[in-house]
């Protein structure tokens, strides 16, 4: 083994686990997954917004 670096888990800093990486458990992936769910893909929030377009107006 060249490398003996541990990559440590990004959640909680833990070794991470060979089946869970990079994470050290399957709780901690979820809760980057949670993370990535939540703030990179964006839910679209009921807004009762409305809809101005203005390149449709004649
Ligand atoms: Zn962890």
């Amino acid at each position: 083994m060249a490398e003996t670096r541990t990559r440590k888990c990004p959640i909680c800093g833990k070794p991470s686990a060979e089946a869970y990486k990079p994470f050290c458990s399957k709780r901690c992936a979820d809760v980057d997954l949670n993370r990535w769910l939540t703030g990179s893909y964006v839910i679209p929030a009921r807004d009762d917004e409305p809809v101005a377009d203005a390149s449709d107006d004649e």
